[in-house]
């Protein structure tokens, strides 16, 4: 991660088609284009590499979010059991439909807690969405267990492992739905961008048309099409999806050098008594993009931290104290601070979550310390660099 590193000719002659025809619309204008459907290719692409029978691009990963629970009929009031540690996204995905966020603990995957997602079902419970954070994901198999137990459907938020798989199935494919992000910094980009894919023919035929204002795509005369239920626009354009035609025919050799990177920096960092790997479920396979590992204590992972940062060791993440991606800063969350006033679903049911006790998920991100896996480090880069982290580790702890 992330893909624009390795943005090149094969980028540029997908938007030159796009460019050269004046189509910058997904839909319609059929004489005009050349034959050029970006993000018709791009779709049928992505089913296909993530074994599912459907895939609809949008124009990022938090309206894939926002468009999957929309199609599975999700709305005011339903809760989502969503991660402590995720990007903020996922909150504000539930909030727009006016549904809720249950936040809930992670473990040693980073991921959701299955024994704290039981404890927090409740009749208003409808979905359980974990976030592959950094490439890995929670024991989905105990999620599943849950979810059929309950009733639940199951949504992986995918955006940041694309790529890795779970007992088998590329993720994204292993829930009832499965959502990606292609924004500039995500493993593969369109620049924005994002898409859901599901086997659920139902919420296929809602997702694209909730995210084209609910219009139903039959037929060639656009003005003709009628609007079973109420959409957005969510819209990708054929220009975003150009490049990322071009990134996703290059996702496995960007896995396969994240791989390589991954290893040497694990590897290395092996020899240190007091670094611990986070667990990666069984059954599971990470993308590669992050190389995350707990020191004994907090105090130990922020001095860690911050040396790391002052010898020179950039692209290390402390997410404990940072404001996108826990809790602790979010806020505007906890304080309801919206624009205009929030449904009253939301605002009588939203956790007070100045109260909720989140201290497994603080035991384990506040000694987590994340190193991004460029993909333009070189193996001696990589090696070097790993040397590095170990001395600056070492003298550190
Ligand atoms: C990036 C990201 C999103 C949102 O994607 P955008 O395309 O930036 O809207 C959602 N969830 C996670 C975990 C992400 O990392």
């Amino acid at each position: 991660m992330p893909g624009f590193e390795l943005f090149g000719d094969k980028e540029r002659e997908q938007v030159r088609d796009v460019l050269d025809s004046g189509v910058l619309m997904r839909y319609g204008f059929d004489g005009m284009r050349n034959g050029h459907w970006k993000a018709k290719e791009l779709e049928a692409a992505l089913a296909q590499r993530m074994q599912s029978k459907h895939a609809h691009l949008v124009s990022s990963g938090t309206a894939a979010l926002t468009v999957a629970l929309a199609s599975a009929g999700i709305g005011a009031g339903d809760e989502v059991i969503m991660p402590t540690f995720t990007f903020v996204a996922s909150f504000e995905s539930i909030l727009a439909l006016g549904a809720i966020p249950v936040l809930v603990d992670v473990d040693d995957t980073l991921t959701l807690d299955p024994s704290a997602v039981e404890k927090a079902i409740t009749n208003k419970t409808k979905v359980i969405m974990p976030v592959h954070m950094c490439g890995s994901m929670a024991d989905l198999h105990a999620l599943q267990q849950l979810c059929g137990k309950h009733g639940l459907l199951l949504l992986e938020d995918a955006c940041q492992a694309i790529g890795g798989s779970y007992q088998g199935k590329p993720l994204g494919s292993v829930g009832d739905l499965g959502c990606f992000s292609f924004d500039y910094v995500k493993t593969i980009t369109c620049g924005e961008g994002g898409a859901v894919i599901t086997n659920n023919e139902a919420y296929y035929q809602n997702a694209h048309k909730y995210s084209d204002h609910g219009h139903d795509h039959i037929g060639n005369d656009r003005g003709a099409e009628q609007h079973p239920f109420l959409g957005y626009n969510f819209r990708i354009s054929e220009l975003n999806a150009a490049v990322g035609v071009a990134q996703l025919a290059r996702l496995d050799e960007f896995i396969s050098l994240q791989k390589r990177n991954y290893h040497i920096l694990r590897e290395a960092l092996s020899i240190v008594p007091e670094v611990t790997f986070r667990r990666v479920p069984d059954g599971g396979e990470e993308n590669y993009s992050f190389l995350s590992f707990f020191l004994p204590s907090e105090e130990m992972a922020q001095k860690a931290h911050k040396a790391l940062g002052t010898n020179g060791v950039d692209a290390c993440f402390y997410w404990y104290n940072n404001n996108w991606h826990y809790y602790r800063k979010w806020e505007h969350l906890t304080d309801k601070k919206a624009l205009g006033k929030l449904p009253e679903e939301v605002i009588k049911g939203l956790p007070d979550y100045s109260k909720t006790d989140f201290s497994a998920s603080d035991y384990w991100v506040g000694r987590t310390i994340s190193c991004l896996i460029k993909l333009g480090w070189s193996e001696k880069e990589m090696k070097e660099r790993a040397k590095k982290m170990v001395e600056v580790i070492q003298s550190s702890t």
